[in-house]
């Protein structure tokens, strides 16, 4: 296993050498670099793209999933498409309690009452603890995501997680993302086809009102954007 100080460093200079990668160039130096055990592709299931980009590059990849216990019906269907149809291996990081012992012990629907320590228990926390056995991740954040997104790299150093980060889709826009679903069919979780832009957990994700940013639908009248994964 690589020292973390290696880690950073590998991940500062490709950071540099590959400021400018396209995804598949991006995902390829990834296969190249790291053995297949010690990276993993996250993923919430909202589409298939980065899973397809992977997939046309290297094999028998592990795929993160924060099973958080309150997705909808429809992104574990896709998940579990996914695993159906892509040489891959779903990793579901699990939470310390379900959502029963969750209610018993905090009370019932805490995302009403303490979002963030919802999402502390049910997301970072068990990401952060599946992410301790790796040494890369790979993630779909795009730029266009937010304006807390808009200088994310290509490859950067995960601070808060100690580990590589590789961003190989930060610099496709919408259109880009989209042509890539049409042309080369993807799979999509249907709720994308029902109105909803952005999936999160049910209870904190709601319709878009028409015309709104996509993402006014995840925690919708809160002022939290963000569950904390990628800071
Ligand atoms: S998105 Fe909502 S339900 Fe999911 S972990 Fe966060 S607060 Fe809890």
């Amino acid at each position: 296993m690589s020292t973390t100080t290696d880690l950073q460093s590998l991940a500062e200079r490709a950071g540099q050498e590959l400021a400018g990668a396209t995804a598949t160039e991006a995902l390829t130096w990834v296969a190249e670099t790291f053995p297949l055990e010690r990276w993993i592709l996250a993923s919430n299931m909202q589409d298939a793209v980065l899973i397809d980009l992977a997939a046309k590059v290297t094999s028998g990849f592990d795929v993160l999933f924060l099973e958080t216990g309150y997705h909808f019906p429809e992104t574990i269907g896709t998940r579990d498409a996914v695993a159906t149809v892509y040489p891959v291996n779903i990793v579901n990081a699990l939470p310390d309690l379900t959502v029963a012992e969750q209610d018993a012990e905090h009370g019932p629907k805490l995302f009403e009452r303490a979002a963030d320590r919802c999402c502390a228990m049910r997301k970072v926390i068990p990401l952060r603890r599946t992410l301790s056995r790796y040494d890369a991740w790979v993630t779909g954040v795009r730029r266009v995501d937010a304006p807390t997104r808009a200088n994310t790299p290509i490859v950067g150093w995960d601070e808060r997680n100690g580990l590589v980060k590789i961003n190989p889709i930060a610099a496709w826009t919408d259109e880009e993302f989209n042509a890539y679903i049409t042309e080369h069919g993807i799979l999509e979780n249907p709720l994308v086809g029902a109105g909803y832009p952005s999936i999160g957990c049910a209870p904190c994700t709601a319709k878009p009102l028409p015309g709104a940013d996509p993402r006014s639908g995840r925690w919708a009248g809160k002022a939290k954007t963000e569950c904390g994964l990628h800071g």
